[in-house]
């Protein structure tokens, strides 16, 4: 699967400001209606959280906005882009996208799956009530991206037992 899959800090700290008048609770910056989702602050920024089981198999919310070619995903920086084929990806900045708190994991608890030009997230196991859910972002950004900085998914580094 062709991924390309950027997304900078910096924007993420521009949404969350935005967020600031949704917080519910300490570390909760927004819940989804229907109450079966969060945005909230982890080790790395914000992540999206299940707020009850999700079974193995199942979709789990689709990664939205407007399509973009390729071409003009390399001259925007900013944003967040993912590539459902050899031309075109999709801008996943739009507020409304929720699938873009998602954050990647070397051992991830979902998938993302391109389905025609459409990209859903799908659970890979069942998922608890309270974790994070993370896909992996593909090779290419890890190279890319994630490996410079260090990765900081649970499989790459461990919560320490003695940080409470
Ligand atoms: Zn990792």
């Amino acid at each position: 699967m062709h991924q390309l899959h950027f997304k900078l800090e910096s924007t993420i700290l521009n949404a969350n400001a935005k967020f600031r008048e949704n917080q519910l609770s300490r570390g909760v910056f927004m819940k989804r209606t229907d109450g079966k989702y969060a945005i909230k602050r982890t080790r790395s920024g914000l992540g999206f959280f299940a707020l009850e089981p999700i079974p193995k198999g199942k979709k789990i919310i689709e990664y939205t906005g407007p399509y973009i070619t390729n071409e003009e995903c390399e001259q925007r920086y900013g944003k967040y882009f993912f590539g459902v084929n050899s031309r075109w990806s999709i801008d996943g900045s739009p507020r409304s996208n929720l699938a873009r708190y998602i954050n990647h994991s070397c051992a991830p608890n979902a998938e993302a799956i391109i389905s025609g030009r459409r990209v859903w997230i799908w659970s890979r196991r069942n998922i608890k009530a309270g974790e994070e859910i993370t896909y992996d972002y593909g090779k290419e950004y890890f190279e890319d991206i994630i490996k410079p900085m260090g990765c900081k998914c649970v499989k790459c580094s461990p919560p320490r037992v003695d940080a409470r």
